[in-house]
Order: structure tokens, then sequence, then C-alpha cells
């Protein structure tokens, strides 16, 4: 059997739609998000672009088909977010919030849960916002160390028929919502008497029991809404617990499974600006010599082998994510590379082409700082790779049954 890595005419569709989404309407609201100082302010700025992008039906592209969305392919995925994060991968990772956020939901949520935490985001308008409230503002890579280490410091008790939650979460997109009143959704990850528990608040649990203790102020990534939030005695409906007490853990991995894979895929789309334009320059200067810099060898070998680097991590970035979506075996795995390997090879490539342009670089106006502190970032988001995700593959070579084929299928 053959394997075609040919796009189909649907997937070409999905990323005509996507780019032309992405030139129009993310494009200048990156140089609206670039001109503007104030953290809360810049990320207001996506409202109007995410109530359209909700409206065209982009939103149910993140949610499964299987509950009423339309993702139905890891690699559709893939060249959408690739197309989005071209423009801008701030709007992009504000958006994406719901997949995240509701993983927990499908993977251990009842069917009435499903239902009704899926369903603001399944509405074609306004902008439903969801956020995975999993770390602290005191460490996250810690969160399921055993006593008496402090792990999750929030905290969930029973009182009548209702958690009350109370702590500090960090970094998530959208903690505080559009109006500190709270996101749509709120996948809360704390500590229960039972151990380290997942449980959902909704708006209306939410509002007037969240303190905005700080907006962040980002290098990169600078739509984000980022914040330092305070719970305070968030009373929550018990039947909002997902899962059992103590599942909070495998829980929150698997949560973050789909969106590690992603980093590679953004980190892709990073490499592919920053390419584009330090090849151009390339192509065009001649920086006071008789022939456009692109004749030095020693620039030609640093774009082929950025582009070189661009190409394998789009493709293990699609393999991973096609894994993540269709629940394969070797999904773990491949996800975990695909982020670790994705934002490495990022971060790198990008600083290699900065130099290949030199000192025009520097100037912000290239645009090629902005792509550098981009970068900088995936490393160390969606579980940092030094302090989560490499402890993960050391887990997986530990383990008796490891395989090295087996993530490509040729055990
Ligand atoms: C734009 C943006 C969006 C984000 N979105 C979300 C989100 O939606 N939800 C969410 O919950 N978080 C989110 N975050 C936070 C992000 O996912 C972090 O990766 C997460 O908080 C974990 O950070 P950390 O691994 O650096 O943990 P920390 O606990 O802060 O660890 C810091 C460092 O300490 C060292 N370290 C600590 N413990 C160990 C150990 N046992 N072994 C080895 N080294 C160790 C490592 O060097 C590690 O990098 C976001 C952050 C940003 C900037």
């Amino acid at each position: 059997m053959t394997i075609s890595f040919a796009l189909g005419p649907d997937q070409l569709a999905v990323k005509d739609a996507a780019r032309q989404f992405a030139q129009q309407r993310l494009r200048p609201l990156a140089a609206a998000v670039r001109a503007e100082h104030d953290p809360l302010a810049r990320a207001q700025l996506a409202r109007a672009p995410f109530e359209e992008a909700v409206a065209s039906g982009f939103l149910a592209g993140l949610i499964p088909v299987q509950v009423g969305g339309a993702a139905s392919s890891g690699v559709d995925a893939a060249i959408f977010v690739e197309e989005w994060a071209t423009e801008s991968p701030d709007f992009t990772i504000s958006f994406a919030g719901p997949l995240i956020a509701l993983t927990p939901v499908y993977e251990a949520g009842t069917p009435e849960q499903v239902g009704r935490f899926v369903a603001p985001f399944l509405v074609r308008e306004g902008a439903p916002v969801a956020a995975m409230a999993f770390s602290e503002p005191a460490g996250s890579a810690n969160y399921a160390a055993p006593a008496p280490a402090a792990g999750i410091e929030t905290t969930a008790v029973v009182d009548g028929d209702h958690w009350v939650i109370n702590g500090h979460k960090a970094w998530a997109s959208h903690l505080p919502g559009w109006d500190g009143d709270g996101p749509d959704l709120m996948t809360i990850v704390c500590r229960t008497p039972g151990g380290v528990s997942v449980i959902v608040a909704e708006r209306e649990h939410l509002a007037g029991h969240i303190e905005v203790e700080e907006y962040y102020d980002l290098p990169g990534l600078r739509g984000c809404l980022t914040a330092r939030i305070r719970l305070r005695d968030v009373r929550v409906p018990l039947d909002n617990l997902i899962g059992t007490e103590g599942q909070g853990i495998e829980l929150t991995r698997n949560a973050f499974l789909a969106s590690g894979a992603s980093i590679g895929t953004f980190a892709t789309a990073a490499m592919r600006r920053t390419f584009d334009i330090a090849y151009e320059f390339a192509r065009t200067e001649k920086r006071g010599g008789s022939v456009a810099i692109l004749e030095h060898q020693a620039v030609a070998d640093i774009l082929s082998d950025a582009k070189g680097r661009i190409e394998a991590t789009r493709l293990l970035s699609w393999r991973a994510l096609d894994a993540v979506l269709s629940q394969a075996p070797n999904a773990l795995e491949l996800a975990l590379h695909a982020k670790v390997f994705g934002s490495e090879t990022g971060l790198d490539v990008v600083n290699r082409l900065i130099q290949a342009v030199g000192v025009s670089a520097y100037d912000n106006a290239m645009l090629l700082t902005e792509q550098l502190a981009h970068v900088l970032a995936y490393p160390i988001i969606e579980g940092s790779n030094v302090g989560m995700r490499r402890r993960q593959l050391q887990e997986l070579l530990l383990s008796a049954s490891y395989d090295p084929l087996s993530a490509s299928g040729l055990s």
C-alpha cells in the first residue's frame, strides 16, 4: 500500500479559507496589536475578528465531529493552524482555547456534561472563550508531585451540593474572559479530598468570583490575554466534576497532547514567515557587493538548511496531530517529539535566518525580531520542554514495553 502526502481537495479548501481569513483579518490585527502598548487593550483588539471567525464556522472546526463539531483530521487542523499562525499565532492560541479545555470533557465527561459544556462553542455567534486553568503562579511542572511537595495548590471542598473552589491560576489564555467576569467555560485543575481533580466552572459560577491580579505583558504572542487571577469562593455544582476525584493528573496530561503537538505547527509557521522575509532579502540585497547575498554560499546554506528543517517539522507535526486526533497508540511519543523537536528547531532556525539577514534584521520594522519573540515561547509553553515534556519522554524510554519503532508503526 502506498501512502500519499498530497493534499486532497477538501484540505486545499481548508488551506485557502484559512489563508484568506488570515491575510484579510489577522494581518491587520497583528499590525494593530504591534502598535498597542496596554496588554488588556491589545487582547481586546481580537474580539471583532474573533466574532467573524466564529460566525464563519472556524470554531466548530476545532470541535470533534463526534460531539457535533467539524474537526475530523489532525492534518486538516495542522493546515488551518499553520495558515493562521503565520499571520497571528497569538490570535490562534486564544481562539483554540476549547481545544485544550474541552479535552477532559470528551475523555471522561458524561453525555450530559459533553452536551452542556460543548454547546456554547457550537453556536455560530458571539466570541465564546474557554480556559484550561492548570498553571499556577507558584509553578506547574511538579503538579503531580506527592506531599510534602505543594503540587497543585488550588483547592475544591464540598459544601452541600456544591464544590467551593479557591486558589490562584496563571498564564492560561482568557482566564479572566473578555470582561474580567470569566470565560464561558473554565476547566479547573484543583486538589479535592480525593486527589488532583478536574472541575468545570461555567461563566455564571465565575462572575464576581475572579480577581485579576495582573495582566501579563508578553514579549511575543502579545495579543494573548494572559493573566494571574485569584479564584475566590467559586461555587460549582457537584456534578461538574469530570470523571472521578483523583483522575486529574491523567486528564491534564491528555488535555495538553493535541496542543503540545500543535506547537510543532506554530513553530513551522514562525519559520515559514521568517524564511519568506529572509529569502526575499537575500535574493534582492547586495549589501554593497556585486551580487545578491544569496549568491554567497554561506548565506544560501543557511536558507537551504532552514528550508529542510521547516519541511521536517511540518511533516512531524502533521503526523503527530493526526495520531492524536485519531487516538492512535503512538500519539503520545509523536506529540512529545513534535513539541520538543518542533519548538527547539523553530528557535534555532529563526535565529540562524536572522544571522543570514544581518544587522537589518535588528530593526523591529523588518518583523524578524517579532518572530523570534514568538518562537522563544514555544519551548516553554504548553508544558516546558525541560520541566515537563522531556520528563515525559524519559518515562517512555524507561517503560519496559518501549519499542523505538512503534512511533512509526514499524514494530
Ligand atoms: C501564551 C501562553 C499561553 C499559555 N496557555 C496556557 C493554558 O492554556 N493553560 C495553562 O494551564 N497554562 C498555559 N500557559 C503556561 C504554560 O503552559 C507552561 O508551560 C506551564 O505553566 C508549565 O510551565 P513550566 O513547565 O515552566 O513550569 P514551572 O513549574 O514554572 O517550572 C519552571 C522550570 O523549573 C524547572 N523544573 C521544575 N520542576 C522540574 C522537574 N521536576 N524536573 C526538571 N526541571 C524542573 C524547569 O526548568 C522548568 O522549565 C501558557 C503560557 C503562555 C505564555
